[in-house]
């Protein structure tokens, strides 16, 4: 069971694993979580476990959970999320609560528990906040304590293998914050019992579709315990599961997709066509190509996420990062929706993408969705979300258009508006982003692959090192980077170079660095306590062409939109939060006066970095843009008509307006006609 004993290049978190040993898995059931967990949230310095032959190796791996601590403003986001309903869903949603089937109950037996702490355990942990560490036990004990003597684990009330393969990451997550030796003997036993019952009782529906995430928890394991049986496993995943490349290969869904077309109504459950058009599913399919690359060694495996998004944008893409699904693939309107769970589940597969091929570009657009998309369809406070966002989005009331499948309360604020899905899965969104900000390379160093305030603690060698990164990025364009050893030693520091960033500034204790946009720089040296580097990005306003020949304008990974005035409505309770509409209070149909060529000097204007930066109230920055109104330009029932095609003529009078970020608006237009002059 110890890789190290088979001369694998591989380090556990051995003091922390050593500590709970002692304590044996009685002590860790019986303690209190907050008195044996504590140890770790300490955080010793951590190596990732790589690849294990005949695994290709990968270009980086995430350091186990812990090692990378959110710190600034993303700390305070971490936290108004653990305040919010992140942090009590249990307390006020049944499907949750104390009667879930992951509890033992006769409540939900199925996705949602397991939903729920694949982001409440890196957010407990990154906060190690004892509260929500000692919530996420009481499930994750239940799971450990009953698992059947057949292998099967989970609600007896079901067998689907589905909800199953979310409860496998918690566990890996969960595992890798604490050491609890239950976690591999359950996975072990499981997966050997799945290898035996898949060829009789074989994927279905959502478990088909969404094979590639279970291969991430079979690869965790057989990187720890080496057991071939793994390997078969994955093949068979592989092989009963979608074939999602294929499907990008000769693509069919390049319009909006109807109930029709999938024949929505017809009974018998979802279609294949269904779920190959449903949002999530594509969000989570991402991933597959860099996952299988993984036993193929293939570059067309390993460029296949890129490959993917290419598609997906060309006749889906939207100017937040996200592609349309309201709830199937809808076309490039942005006045569509894109629900949250596959704004969460896209974050993730670009994540896990990213490390395995090293493509830099996927950081750009981890960072888009993070900062534009994720933010955007929450409250302030976080405790109400959407479960579809528009670019465009002008009303949020009750309608039933222009949504392909989904219901009339689609983009309401609230508990769980539409479909509770999103309430039990959006959690894992920014605790995951955190903790994969910094990674370990293959060649045993670090790289930061997307940028926020945090800091990183990682055993290179012998040697243990810390990084500290000072930053407000995106708001600004600096990020400071300070290098503790505990004695100088060598290892290559990657720097993601955003593909918007030419003339990026790197400086290493003042030194100029070269940097390409676009790609990681590395920076390879013995490095001491005390090192400095400082990077200044170039990040000019630019325009961008969406739908209809539209503008949008980003500033390095935010995106722009005007703000329209928002009067919230309550619509009614619900429990510890509410439901909510929001209606306007200012004209927003406008066409502005920008290309590419006058993008770049546009005023932009910087103030503090609040509390939370992602309120219409204090946004840390601005754009300044000419632009006229279009009254031809309406919403029906509540929703924007699909933007004018531009350059488009106006006689209004010239107006002086005042962009936003993205995520700050809650009422906005993102995607614009451009002004004919
Ligand atoms: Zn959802």
């Amino acid at each position: 069971m110890n890789p190290q004993a088979k001369g694998e290049s591989v380090f556990l978190h051995t003091g922390r694993r050593d500590f709970l040993k002692l304590l044996g898995a009685v002590a860790i059931t019986a303690a209190a979580p907050g008195e044996v967990y504590a140890l770790s949230a300490r955080g010793t310095a951590a190596t990732p476990v790589k690849n294990r032959s005949p695994l290709v190796a990968n270009s980086f791996y995430a350091l186990p959970l812990g090692a990378v601590k959110p710190q600034g403003w993303l700390a305070r986001q971490l936290r108004i999320q653990a305040n919010g309903l992140s942090g009590h869903l249990d307390e006020t949603w049944a499907d949750v609560g104390p009667n879930s089937g992951w509890l033992g109950g006769t409540g939900e037996s199925w996705e949602r528990g397991p939903y729920f702490l694949d982001g409440l355990v890196p957010l407990a942990y990154q906060l190690d906040d004892a509260r929500l560490k000692a919530k996420a036990q009481k499930y994750i004990d239940w799971t450990l304590s009953s698992q059947q003597a057949s292998g099967m684990f989970g609600p007896r009330s079901n067998d689907d293998w589905w909800p199953r393969m979310v409860m496998l990451k918690v566990l890996t997550q969960y595992e890798e914050a604490t050491g609890d030796p239950r976690v591999i003997p359950l996975m072990s036993r499981y997966f050997n019992y799945q290898l035996a019952a898949l060829p009789t009782r074989p994927l279905r529906d959502w478990g088909k579709f969404r094979w590639q995430d279970e291969v991430l928890s079979v690869v965790w394991l057989y990187n720890r315990t080496g057991d071939p049986n793994l390997l078969k496993l994955a093949h068979l995943l592989h092989d009963q599961g979608y074939d999602w490349q294929a499907e990008i290969a000769d693509f069919h869904y390049k319009q909006r997709i109807t109930p029709e077309f999938i024949k929505l109504n017809s009974g018998g459950g979802l279609s294949d066509v269904a779920l190959a058009t449903h949002g999530v599913n594509n969000g989570m399919a991402v991933k597959t190509g860099p996952v299988w690359a993984m036993f193929s060694g293939a570059a067309a495996d390993r460029d296949a996420a890129a490959e993917m998004l290419r598609v997906l944008d060309r006749y889906h893409g939207l100017p937040n990062g996200m592609f349309s699904c309201d709830e199937h693939l809808a076309g490039l309107n942005p006045s569509q929706g894109s629900e949250l769970c596959t704004v969460v589940e896209l974050m993730f597969s670009l994540e896990q993408s990213l490390a395995i091929s090293g493509d830099a570009l996927l950081g750009d657009r981890l960072e888009k969705v993070a900062f534009n998309a994720l933010p955007g369809t929450f409250t302030d406070d976080m405790w109400a979300h959407q479960y579809n966002q528009e670019p465009n989005q002008v009303e949020c009331s009750l309608h039933r258009e222009p949504w392909t499948t989904d219901g009339p309360e689609s983009n309401l604020f609230g508990l769980d508006p539409n479909f509770g899905c999103c309430a039990a899965n959006f959690h894992q969104g920014w605790p995951k982003f955190a903790a994969t900000l910094w990674m370990a390379s293959h060649d045993d160093g670090l790289a930061a692959v997307a940028y926020a305030p945090s800091s990183v603690e990682a055993m290179l060698g012998e040697t243990p090192v810390r990084i500290t990164e000072t930053t407000d990025y995106p708001f600004r364009n600096r990020v400071q980077i300070s290098i503790d050893a505990a004695r100088p030693t060598a290892f290559p520091l990657r720097l993601r170079i955003p593909a918007w960033s030419e003339g990026t500034s790197i400086r290493v204790n003042g030194k100029s660095v070269t940097a390409q946009a676009g790609s990681f720089t590395n920076i390879a040296r013995t490095w001491k306590a005390g090192d400095e580097v400082e990077i200044a990005f170039a990040m000019k306003p630019r325009v961008t062409r969406w739908f209809q020949n539209s503008v949008a304008i980003d500033r390095g990974s935010l995106v722009f939109s005007l703000p329209v005035k928002e009067d919230w409505l309550k619509l009614r309770d619900r429990g510890m939060t509410a439901d909510w509409q929001v209606y306007p209070a200012s004209e927003w149909n406008y066409a502005l006066n920008v290309d590419e060529k006058t993008a770049p000097s546009l005023n932009v204007v910087e103030t503090a970095v609040v509390e939370s930066p992602f309120t219409v109230a204090n946004p840390p920055v601005k754009l300044e843009v000419m632009g006229r109104k279009l009254p031809s330009w309406v919403a029906e029932d509540g929703v924007a008509k699909p933007v004018p095609a531009g350059p488009i003529a106006s006689s209004a009078a010239e107006d002086k307006l005042t962009l936003v970020p993205y995520a700050a608006a809650k009422l906005r237009i993102t995607a614009f006609p451009q002004l004919k002059t």
